[in-house]
């Protein structure tokens, strides 16, 4: 560690890179030779675009995305994408199919079903506390498209494959697992993630739309709704985050340059997964709460035997140097957030916390 910084293990806002942090903090006062911050410069200047191209450029690079995919960068969180989806997608007598697999997919359910848009949900794990992705789903042939959250940050649990829909275009939510592993994302009409998770700050949500998804889009739209429009102006007709998608852009290139890709990447996250649920399994004293065929690697949730014995792992764990351990109110217990800038060696620190752990009060 350095800097006095300690293992971040948050759910959201969560860890940078560390590189990426020292390269903002080294450039924040005079970027690129301007003489100005990125925090000064207008968003129509050459720096900018130099910035967001290079981003989207990268961007479709890491995901191998060809010319029908619009990249873009949208305020209003993650949550204005669960209103927008069904918005510029579904016109009168469509409908859409959604599945329900925890607290991200439930509030994209709700917007739907707020604006009136027709919907089915076609799975759920709701009976066992979302606990499990559901198998053998039957989507509907002719639904406009498939929603599924790809990643549960709350509950801890992850698709480890993508469902065959039958051609119905994917749409996922992949806030809290985007870029952590390569996937075809050739099945995929629409990608969104909220950069706080695992690609930036807070303050700016990734869109990635195919054409054929655009062209549905309606005129008759609000301009800030339209994603016809933010695609149109290459996501600045109106100021968009500009720190945040810097921030992104040297996410990216540190997803690239440094870390070595995409397939690079999903062998550390693998790595840091095992070394944290091959301890668990063994151990009897930590119980993870996901089915183990649906467990993230990003979000790992688990439980001790007591709710005082919790409470006392999180304040020693914070007394180590290790942040962000308490789970989400709706699940209890403790959930180690081990997004792609979390390093190998944080994930050792806390498997040897928690044995500590155990030996003491075990
Ligand atoms: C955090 C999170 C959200 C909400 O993001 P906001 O930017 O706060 O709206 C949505 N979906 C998933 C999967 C998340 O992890």
């Amino acid at each position: 560690m350095s800097e006095n910084r300690i293992y971040n293990f948050n759910a959201g806002p969560a860890v940078l890179p560390l590189p990426v942090l020292q390269e903002i903090q080294a450039s924040f006062l005079n970027f690129n030779s301007s003489g100005m911050s990125i925090t000064e410069i207008s968003h129509r200047s050459s720096w900018f675009d130099d910035v967001i191209n290079d981003a989207v450029t990268r961007t479709k690079r890491l995901l191998g995305l060809d010319d029908k995919f619009h990249v873009l960068f949208l305020g209003g969180g993650t949550s204005l994408q669960f209103a927008m989806i069904p918005m510029n997608l579904l016109g009168d007598g469509d409908s859409a199919d959604y599945v329900n697999t925890g607290t991200w997919s439930t509030k994209a359910i709700k917007e739907a079903k707020i604006l009136k848009k027709s919907h089915k949900v076609v799975a759920s794990s709701e009976d066992r506390n979302f606990a499990y992705i559901p198998k053998n789903i039957k989507f509907n042939k002719d639904a406009v498209y498939a929603h599924i959250t790809s990643n549960n940050t709350i509950k801890g649990t992850q698709w480890a494959q993508f469902p065959d829909t039958g051609g119905v275009p994917l749409i996922a939510d992949m806030s809290s697992d985007f870029m952590s592993r390569p996937f075809d994302a050739s099945k995929f009409g629409l990608i969104y993630a909220g950069a706080q998770k695992n690609i930036g700050p807070a303050g700016v949500c990734m869109v990635i739309i195919r054409d054929d998804m655009l062209k549905r889009c309606p005129d008759n739209l609000p301009s800030m709704l339209s994603y016809k429009i933010h695609a149109d102006k290459n996501s600045m007709y109106n100021t968009p985050p500009c720190f945040s998608v810097y921030c992104i852009q040297l996410v990216m290139k540190w997803l690239e340059e440094t870390v070595g890709g995409l397939s690079a990447m999903e062998t550390i996250n693998r790595k840091k997964g095992a070394l944290l649920y091959d301890f668990m399994d063994a151990s009897g004293f930590y119980k993870g709460t996901a089915d183990k065929d649906s467990r993230s690697l990003m979000n790992v949730t688990f439980r001790l035997p007591s709710e005082d014995l919790e409470k006392l792992f999180v304040k020693q764990a914070t007394e180590n140097g290790m942040g962000g351990l308490k789970g989400h109110r709706s699940v209890g217990g403790c959930r180690a957030s081990i997004y792609n800038a979390m390093p190998v060696e944080g994930v050792k620190a806390l498997v040897d916390f928690m044995k500590a752990f155990e030996k003491k009060n075990g």
